[in-house]
């Protein structure tokens, strides 16, 4: 607890959020976005629940917000379902709308954590272009994890399909195989986490969103480089809180 309020000291350290009424002009100059990045299986999607518990401000993850769609069956078109069951990118201006909307209701007025967008060069010139007509400022957090330890994630991801626990059957396994320690039901694998979609992951990775990065860095923007490679998604949380203090 004593880390989680350190790294809402850190945020607001940078000068997150304004909780009350309008937003100052002051505080239009402040970190309100937080863009997490990095590689399939570098802990995004944990690093971004933990900070949005700790900021009380929204998780906005593009891959959640497409997988819910094709639950669903609403929003998502075959074609784009079977873009993500291939392990490819889909559309930008898909992303675009729907992280658009997902950003303009009342509860990300206070501040967002970005999972998964941008990830593509038009994607970032796109929020670049949202945030800066809108004085948001933003701080990028690169999560660098080793290739290895990559696969080793990927390969071994499992879920529990009630209550959403993330296990890793290699690295964080369930106490009885394959089942949820808190409800007993059967672990189940992304349908993305097999071995062919995961290395077309991988290379939409390095050849269309890796230079999101280079990009970034030549514009001048924010990016904080944070080792992910711990198992403890903890360790890493405080790196993050470290890191954004200084
Ligand atoms: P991961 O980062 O583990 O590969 P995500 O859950 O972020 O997975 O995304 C799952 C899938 O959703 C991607 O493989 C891709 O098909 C699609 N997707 C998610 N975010 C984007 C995005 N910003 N641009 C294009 N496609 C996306």
């Amino acid at each position: 607890m004593k880390d989680l309020l350190r790294g809402r000291a850190a945020f607001e350290g940078v000068g997150a959020v304004s909780k009350v009424g309008a937003v100052s002009k002051v505080a239009k100059r402040f970190v309100k976005a937080i863009v997490l990045f990095g590689s399939p299986g570098s802990g995004k999607g944990t690093q971004a629940k933990l900070l949005t518990e700790c900021l009380g401000i929204p998780h906005v993850s593009t891959g959640e917000m497409l997988r819910d769609g094709v639950r669903q069956g609403r929003g998502v078109t075959p074609k784009t379902a079977a873009k993500m069951h291939a392990g490819v990118l889909v559309k930008d201006a898909v992303v675009e709308a729907m992280v658009e909307e997902r950003l303009s209701r009342p509860d990300a007025a206070c501040g967002f954590v970005l999972d998964g967008y941008p990830r593509t060069l038009v994607q970032v010139e796109h929020l670049i272009g949202w945030l800066d007509q809108r004085g948001i400022r933003e701080v990028v957090i690169h999560l660098a994890v080793d290739y290895n330890i990559i696969i080793a994630r990927l390969t071994g991801r499992r879920e529990c399909p009630r209550c959403g626990t993330p296990y890793n059957v290699v690295l964080r396994p369930p106490k009885v195989d394959e089942l949820c320690d808190l409800d007993g039901e059967k672990l189940v694998r992304r349908d993305d986490d097999r071995e062919d979609v995961i290395r077309a992951r991988l290379d939409a990775y390095e050849q269309q969103t890796r230079p999101v990065l280079e990009y970034l860095l030549s514009h001048g923007r924010r990016v904080i480089e944070v080792d992910g490679s711990d198992d403890s998604p903890e360790a890493v949380f405080q790196k993050i809180g470290r890191a954004m203090e200084n």
